[in-house]
């Protein structure tokens, strides 16, 4: 049956303190949060606020203290199969070329690449020509897009992302936004996203989580159910959301 489930992932009351030498902090407080099948959400708000920690929780890869997670309706106990990870820098293997870092995923799951595939996605993500360069040879936003096509290749029906174009200038930034809106309406995954940026999180997230606080908690959700659309950015309407999500972040600073 197709989505027996009614979310793809949801927390429920999740709160995570970390503990160390240093003794604890208190990342995140009460947490509930749920995203749909396809769904995008972004989520924004200061440093320390715990969106980190938010996206490692989803991702299986941090416990939460109390609370509960679950994917696809089961609990969530390790890293699901299904969910992809993109960080800001890159995590590309320095050592490997294109073709191998992409590929390694499958590799993991013990899975080979079909060729025309993988020769399709970095068409897609127009890095076919760099398949066999290293990391070293490539610049800030084709080392992020063999970042995405390694995430994309597993098919994963939630990838997330923490602060993925940071590090990239502003046309690249964008153009990368582009690209991944059009491979969530190609793709249709369920999406969340770390950013810093208004725009982007404006441009990516059908649903706008606002975080504050230490430990974070949710100051307010934002409906924004045009986001990754091909033409809301030329619209008024994209500016009143950038003004609105601004407002909100200028309440919890
Ligand atoms: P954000 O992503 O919003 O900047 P983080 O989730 O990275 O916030 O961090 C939230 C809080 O948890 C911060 O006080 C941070 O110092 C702390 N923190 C994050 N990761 C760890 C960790 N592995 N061990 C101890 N404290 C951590």
């Amino acid at each position: 049956m197709v989505n027996s489930y009614p979310d793809l992932a949801r927390l429920e009351g999740v709160s995570k303190t970390y503990t160390s030498d240093t003794g604890p902090t208190d990342a995140l407080s009460r947490i509930s949060l749920s995203l749909g099948n396809s769904e995008t959400v972004a989520i924004v708000g200061p440093s320390g606020c715990g969106k980190s920690t938010l996206l490692l929780v989803l991702a299986g890869l941090e416990k939460p203290t109390s609370g509960s997670v679950t994917f696809k309706g089961q609990k969530l106990d390790r890293p699901p199969r299904e969910a992809a990870l993109v960080l800001q820098d890159y995590g590309l293997f320095p050592w490997k070329t294109v073709r191998q870092n992409v590929e390694l995923g499958l590799r993991i799951r013990g899975e080979a690449a079909d060729e025309s595939r993988l020769q399709d996605l970095l068409g897609e993500l127009d890095i076919a020509s760099k398949i066999d360069d290293y990391p070293q040879q490539l610049s800030g936003g084709q080392k992020q897009r063999v970042a995405l096509a390694r995430a994309f290749i597993l098919n994963p029906a939630l990838l997330l992302l923490d602060e993925p174009f940071a590090a990239l200038d502003t046309l690249t930034r964008e153009r990368l936004q582009e690209l991944l809106a059009r491979a969530w309406r190609k793709r249709g995954f369920g999406m969340a996203l770390v950013t810093h940026n208004i725009e982007e999180a404006a441009r990516l997230g059908k649903k706008i989580v606002v975080m504050q606080g230490s430990p974070g908690r949710i100051s307010k959700m934002i409906d924004n159910s045009m986001a990754c659309d091909k033409d809301y950015e030329e619209s008024d309407l994209f500016y009143d959301m950038c003004q609105n999500v601004r407002r909100e972040l200028e309440d919890v600073t």
